[in-house]
């Protein structure tokens, strides 16, 4: 028992300097960066992108479903119904269009 304590503490002192430690400074700094030198693909204007990580619902496909049917959901229980996807939205404050990749 006080061996799995142990691993459940520093579980979560882990998580706790993910969520509040330097990691956060440092991408934050990483994306700052990154938004400096990007070029905007639509007006060619170097530091006017701004981004933000979005989450994307990504549903099955219709392919997908009837492929499940067939190999009798063994294709499902690979993939999943469906899952969200970590997308950047980018958007030009110059030329104002909006992107995502
Ligand atoms: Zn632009």
């Amino acid at each position: 028992m006080g061996g799995l304590l142990l691993i459940i503490v520093a579980i979560f002192l882990i998580w706790l300097y993910i969520r509040t430690g330097n990691g956060e400074d440092a991408k934050y700094d990483i994306k700052r960066t990154m938004e400096q030198n990007m070029i905007c693909p639509h007006c060619h204007i170097k530091g006017s992108v701004k981004t933000n990580t979005v989450k994307q619902k990504v549903g099955i496909s219709g392919g997908k479903a009837t492929a499940a049917v067939l190999t009798c959901g063994i294709t499902l229980f690979g993939t999943g119904l469906s899952r969200k996807q970590s997308m950047t939205e980018a958007s030009c404050s110059n030329c104002g269009m909006t992107w995502r990749f």
